[in-house]
């Protein structure tokens, strides 16, 4: 398939070229401007993995992954934004909860832009975010501590767990309500503009017709092990970028590594888990006995292949955004210079979506320790 001239990458490209790459400096200096969220919602690409029934473009994954490596390769803040729409839309395509008929079509459509609030979950047994039954519908407390898109999103699709085990995500009105309110947007490193705060949530009820998703914990956590397993196609879009600061010569061998480590990440991305996956931890089904050791040693092969790949994919956006520093020397410094700009960005996506599976795996490699100690 040549993705390059799928009307959706096209319409990315033009985005990129158009708005989002000329002001992307200035946009991480002074914060996404609602413009850009317009732009974005007209563009179509908020429904790009969304059903067409609903007004959606329905891609497969590669276009998905081509789609976001060009927008996170021209504007990281817009990028990062729009990326937390795709969990709801998704969300809701596997929903049977009245919510679906309600917001799938919107979101679908780019008519509301959502959050998410959701990455708390991953400390399960702690849950920093409480859901309790109110009044015939739940009722939320606790702190979420990162949700970005602040003032620039409409909805957000908010996660806790109740008090028997279950994930529960529902949708909320992306704004300070009885029971929820929201920090100052956090000076960070990178991403500033991406207008990131913390939620308090002190009684924050919503209806029952607000949910999206109820399920036990643990199924939920299987399948989130397997999305934190891949490398995000931001990584690649990065990358590319700073590669194109380069001159040619210094660009080849980087270019060609790039290659190789992007075909091999999305390989594994299209591979279906092991047979008998349930996203437990191989130490843990060693543990409990009721798998067998060849069944925790094809999860242990299986997970260990995909965090190696995500491992030397961050390395090389490491080298290849040191090398545009290099190359753009002392003007490199100022804050409105491209390379130091994606070099940040790089910082960032060492961190996003990180699991305390995948942080080991990282800290391995990066200390060069064998990948199974
Ligand atoms: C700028 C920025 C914006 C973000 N925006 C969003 C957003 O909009 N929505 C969103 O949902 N997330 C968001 N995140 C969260 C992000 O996706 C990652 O989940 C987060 O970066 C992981 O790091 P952490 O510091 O929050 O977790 P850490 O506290 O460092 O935990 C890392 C991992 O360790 C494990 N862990 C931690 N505590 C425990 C515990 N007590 N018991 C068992 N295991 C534990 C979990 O696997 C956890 O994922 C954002 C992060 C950043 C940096």
């Amino acid at each position: 398939m040549d993705l390059t001239a799928h009307p959706l990458v096209v319409r990315a490209r033009r985005l990129a070229e158009d708005l989002l790459a000329p002001e992307a400096e200035r946009v991480d200096q002074e914060g996404v401007p609602p413009g850009h969220i317009e732009a974005v919602k007209r563009s179509g690409l908020l429904g790009v993995t969304a059903p067409a029934d609903h007004g959606g473009a329905g891609v497969p994954p590669a276009v998905a992954r081509e789609v976001a490596e060009i927008l996170a390769g021209a504007c990281g803040a817009t990028w990062f934004v729009q990326t937390q729409h795709h969990t709801p839309v998704q969300t809701l395509a596997r929903s049977e909860h009245p919510a679906r008929e309600r917001l799938l079509g919107p979101l679908s459509r780019g008519e509301l832009l959502s959050g998410v609030a959701y990455a708390q979950l991953r400390s399960y047994p702690r849950r920093p975010v409480r859901v309790r039954p109110e009044r015939g519908g739940w009722r939320f407390d606790g702190t979420v501590p990162w949700y970005t898109g602040w003032g620039l999103n409409d909805v957000m699709l908010l996660a806790g767990v109740t008090d028997s085990g279950e994930a529960l995500f529902a949708f909320a009105e992306a704004r300070e309500q009885p029971g929820l309110r929201a920090s100052e947007p956090m000076r960070l490193a990178a991403l500033t503009a991406a207008r990131t705060v913390s939620l308090e949530l002190d009684g924050l009820w919503l209806p029952a017709e607000a949910v999206a998703l109820r399920t036990p914990y643990d199924r939920w956590a299987a399948g989130d092990r397997v999305r934190t397993l891949h490398t995000s196609p931001a990584v690649f879009g990065v990358t590319q970028t700073a590669l194109s600061l380069l001159d040619t010569g210094t660009a080849a061998p980087l270019r060609a590594r790039l290659a190789g480590i992007r075909r091999r990440a999305y390989e594994l991305a299209d591979e279906p888990p092991p047979k008998g996956w349930t996203g437990r931890p191989a130490t843990a089904m060693r543990a409990s006995g009721a798998e067998s050791e060849a069944e925790a040693r094809t999860v242990d092969a299986w997970v260990g292949e995909r965090l190696a790949v995500r491992a030397d994919a961050h390395e090389l956006l490491r080298t290849a955004t040191t090398a545009a520093v290099v190359a753009g020397g002392g003007r490199a410094m100022a804050v409105t210079a491209r390379a130091q700009r994606l070099a940040r960005e790089g910082l960032f996506l060492l961190v996003q979506g990180q699991t305390a599976e995948s942080r080991a795996a990282h800290l391995r490699a990066l200390s060069g320790a064998p990948a199974d100690t």
